[in-house]
């Protein structure tokens, strides 16, 4: 299994003429699917991002959108019209939304497209947490909108690895929904304003139904012993410098080109 960022704030391989931009997207290659985790804001500049890696865009099985923001959506509509193949799975919250863009006379198109409530799996080894309702304040503007956004959940036999597109939801709240699922093996995404760095470390996220002030603080004083193996915190993740610190020996800088490869033997 493969999976490479293919829209970022951030690059990682400048030499390959790769486009960053504000927006998130990666491309997941297992076995038995190949999934595109949104599509940054400009399809254009996904697509060719896409073409510069070696990922054609016509082999996409599912399409799965985090949330209704064009940093994360914007990239969907140029997409389709070069691809309608894929089953696209977006929150609710966003679903009517995306059929009074797509227009009544897109008939095939909007079969393909399904309203994600409850954590539900999505394909073989592969499920979604649902929608978890988060915050979010724009910069411009003091006050705080309810945002619905879903993350996905990968299983392999490393552990679960958890692809968050903002992190709306909270941090805190996708890792627990993704424990019911496995140990968490990676995180890789967008963490936005994400500071409660403890829940990086597995005994926290083990502890978060039964939470302690005294284990929150043993937690703390262990992170970066026994923490998530692999933490990639790109795209909109205000704290990166912190976390790098943090967790110098199980973190790493994310980017478009960044590469997770994963033995098949250990899906
Ligand atoms: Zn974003
Ligand atoms: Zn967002």
């Amino acid at each position: 299994m493969k999976i490479t960022i293919v829209y970022d704030n951030y690059i990682l391989n400048e030499y390959k003429g790769l486009k960053s931009s504000m927006g998130f997207s990666c491309f997941i290659q297992t076995q038995s699917n190949n999934l595109l985790f949104d599509t940054g804001w400009d399809g254009d500049m996904l697509l060719t991002n896409m073409k510069l890696l070696g990922i054609d865009y016509q082999d996409t099985d599912i399409i799965f959108i985090s949330h209704n923001h064009g940093d994360h959506e914007g990239g969907l509509a140029r997409y389709l019209t070069l691809n309608p193949n894929p089953k696209i799975f977006v929150p609710k919250s966003f679903y009517k939304n995306l059929l009074n863009r797509l227009g009544p006379q897109q008939t095939e198109l909007r079969k393909k497209v399904y309203a994600v409530e409850k954590s539900v799996q999505i394909c073989r080894n592969i499920f979604s947490t649902g929608e978890i309702e988060g915050i979010f304040i724009p910069k411009e503007e003091n006050q705080k909108i309810l945002i619905k956004e879903q993350s996905l959940i990968i299983k392999s036999r490393k552990g679960v690895i958890v692809i968050v597109g903002c992190g709306h939801s909270g941090i805190g709240n996708i890792l627990n929904s993704a424990n019911d699922i496995g140990k968490v093996y990676a995180l890789i995404g967008g963490f936005h304003d994400f500071q409660e760095y403890e829940l990086l470390n597995t005994l926290t996220i083990n502890m978060l139904n039964d939470f302690s002030g005294f284990l929150k603080f043993a937690a703390l004083k262990s992170s970066g012993k026994g923490g998530i193996p692999l933490i990639v915190p790109t795209h909109c993740t205000r704290h990166r410098k912190e976390i790098f610190s943090l967790f110098p020996n199980n973190s790493e800088k994310g980017g478009v080109g960044y590469e997770l490869v994963i033995d098949e033997n250990e899906i």
